[in-house]
């Protein structure tokens, strides 16, 4: 299955991403990480990429088409992929469709903007990827991750200004996507639940039923 996963900040995109992958035994590429851990790592895309994600801008489309481009033709993803946080603009959604790749389906999550600034306060995150919420989907143990065992911290981009801007930038910038991909026919859209699991078994459902 090839599948693109939408939705504002904070949606619950990367979440599901992982809990699909994990069930259909295929690798989810998240733009976001991939540019958190380039920042961490204090490369030369890093340093390019910072000032933009920490005040909710999107990186330059070349640049982020570039590292997808590169994702999409290994072997990684012969048997099918997940993109998380990508495409993000009309200029990525039609280099995407330059590539020649085939998408199976455009799974939209829909979260309103005032829930999305109520979840983004208590979203906590590890290292490894992994995503919690304190009241939504705590860890087991306060503060450390299930997976790894590490500390979990709260992003720097999502601090309420910031979470401000990513949300304008999701509707100016993102958005527009939805009817891009709709006038292909390959939308779905789920409603974002106030627990995981309930979106998970909405989003196994919409699944089930595209075409692959
Ligand atoms: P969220 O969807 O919660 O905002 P992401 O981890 O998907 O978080 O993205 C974090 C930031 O990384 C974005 O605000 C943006 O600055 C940058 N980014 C991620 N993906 C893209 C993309 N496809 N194009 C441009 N910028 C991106
Ligand atoms: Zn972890």
């Amino acid at each position: 299955m090839n599948l693109i996963i939408m939705g504002a900040p904070g949606a619950g995109k990367g979440t599901q991403a992982e809990l699909i992958a994990a069930r259909e035994n295929i690798p989810a590429i998240s733009t976001g990480q991939i540019l958190r851990d380039a920042m961490k790592a204090g490369t030369e895309l890093g340093n390019v990429a910072k000032s933009y994600v920490e005040s909710g801008g999107l990186v330059p489309d070349e640049i982020v088409i570039g590292i997808v481009r590169d994702y999409l033709v290994s072997d990684a993803c012969k048997n099918g992929f997940i993109l998380d946080g990508f495409p993000r603009s009309i200029a990525q959604a039609q280099a995407l469709e330059d590539m020649g790749v085939k998408i199976d389906a455009v799974l939209s999550i829909e979260v309103d903007d005032a829930r999305i600034v109520k979840r983004m306060s208590g979203r906590r995150v590890c290292e490894c990827g992994a995503s919690y919420h304190v009241d939504y989907n705590p860890p087991a143990v306060a503060d450390v991750c299930d997976k790894c065992g590490k500390a979990l911290y709260i992003r720097k981009d999502d601090k309420a200004e910031t979470v401000i801007n990513r949300l304008e930038t999701y509707h100016s910038q993102t958005e527009p996507l939805l009817d891009f991909y709709r006038e292909r026919g390959l939308l779905v859209a789920v409603e974002g639940q106030e627990k995981v699991e309930d979106t998970t078994e909405l989003v196994r459902e919409a699944l089930s039923k595209i075409d692959k």
